[in-house]
């Protein structure tokens, strides 16, 4: 089974279906529909690792998280809504203490839900837990931004981290869970990219996502970490060193048959950093730079629940209210109005201008929605 849907996932990505497909799938959620297609909940506060870009263990923890009760309510609220899809992250997911009564109750649901881990206490668990993550987790996204031990330990801030994602990626491969790879891209290992694809393949994983490192921080009145802006590549002579792993990593995914968001990145990293650098074209938003007409499509297709409760059409975007005083339905009208805002193409600068993550797919949509004045950008897409 695992062989024909390998085999298959390698055919579409071989003959370009595979984003196609995702991307198509996506626009229902922008011209007919009250709901997102999933939601990506931080189910707790509280991480056990110290990465280097990421404030959450400084500042987190799991005092606010969202009682247990009212997370199988919401539950309930978020199958009745019509929503299919939930990618679960934190903090960490497996530290939350009731996590796999409530893996195992979402999937009395039927929903589709991926984890992001840092897999950190994954070798820790009973094989009781683990047949329960094989049974009700469709996908776990392992994130792996080094195949160099002490980059890795050293990138995660424990040292030992490295030895312990690899014995979970063997763990939960031996159990047959579908597996993933997201890595964050800083200076210090973008020439890891053409790497990270042969690792993936070596362990059998068909997909790696790359994400751009952010100066900024997603947590709502907490300062960035000092230092964060060092993280980023330095002058134009770094930028041309990182198109090259780019595009090297674009061969390499193609000789392995990996499905990346490299061709994406190709369009969008050089510009992104030269924002910080200073070296841009000065606009504030460094989407401008790139297209002519630019339409947000992630507000439409994924939402944000946090560990405290704030319920979010984007992780970026102010709070619309909390899970903990009111109904999720009554939270998607109110995300209504504002996604009609977004639908005249007005982007709330002051909160967007850090816009990383989804980068991708409305690149992808600003192209499909304004072909003729994208034409520049769509012409490199493919
Ligand atoms: S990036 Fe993830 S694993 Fe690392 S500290 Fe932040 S929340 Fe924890
Ligand atoms: S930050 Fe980016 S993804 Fe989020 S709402 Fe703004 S444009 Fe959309």
């Amino acid at each position: 089974m695992v062989t024909v849907r390998n085999n298959l996932t390698s055919l579409l990505i071989k003959t370009r279906l595979l984003p196609s497909l995702r991307f198509l799938r996506n626009l229902r959620f922008y011209y007919l529909s009250n709901h997102p297609r999933q939601i990506s909940w931080a189910i707790t506060g509280l991480c056990n690792s110290k990465c280097i870009f990421c404030e959450a263990h400084e500042q987190l923890s799991n005092q606010k998280d969202i009682s247990t009760d009212r997370v199988f309510s919401l539950i309930d609220e978020i199958s009745n809504t019509g929503i299919r899809s939930l990618l679960l992250v934190g903090g960490e997911v497996f530290i939350r203490k009731d996590i796999f009564k409530i893996l195992k109750y979402i999937k009395t649901k039927g929903l589709r839900v991926q984890v992001i881990t840092n897999s950190l206490t994954i070798p820790l668990l009973s094989s009781e837990k683990i047949e329960i993550i094989k049974r009700c987790v469709d996908e776990i996204s392992f994130s792996l931004d080094s195949t160099d031990t002490e980059q890795y330990d050293f990138i995660r801030g424990i040292p030992g981290a490295f030895s312990k994602v690899m014995q979970s990626i063997k763990l939960l491969a031996d159990a047959r869970v579908k597996q993933h790879i997201t890595t964050v891209i800083y200076s210090g290992n973008m020439k890891q990219i053409p790497d990270l694809i042969r690792f993936a393949s070596e362990l059998g994983i068909r997909s790696v996502h790359f994400q751009l490192i952010s100066p900024a921080t997603i947590f709502e009145n907490t300062k960035a970490k000092e230092g964060k802006l060092q993280l980023l590549p330095k002058d134009e002579k770094e930028l041309d060193m990182m198109d090259r792993y780019i595009l090297e990593g674009i061969e390499r995914s193609k000789k392995h048959q990996i499905n990346t968001n490299l061709k994406f990145l190709k369009l969008y990293a050089r510009t992104y950093f030269q924002n910080y650098l200073g070296t841009g074209n000065g606009k504030e938003f460094f989407m401008d730079s790139l297209l002519k007409h630019h339409r947000c499509l992630s507000v439409f297709t994924n939402n944000f629940i946090d560990y405290d409760g704030s319920f979010k059409l984007c992780p970026l975007l102010p709070a619309l209210g909390n899970v903990k005083e009111e109904g999720l339905q009554g939270l998607l009208s109110k995300g209504m109005e504002f996604k009609g805002v977004f639908k005249k193409g007005t982007i709330p600068l002051k909160f967007c201008k850090n816009c990383f993550c989804s980068a991708d797919i409305n690149l992808e949509f600003s192209c499909f929605l304004f072909p003729f004045q994208n034409r520049r950008l769509l012409w490199h897409m493919h």
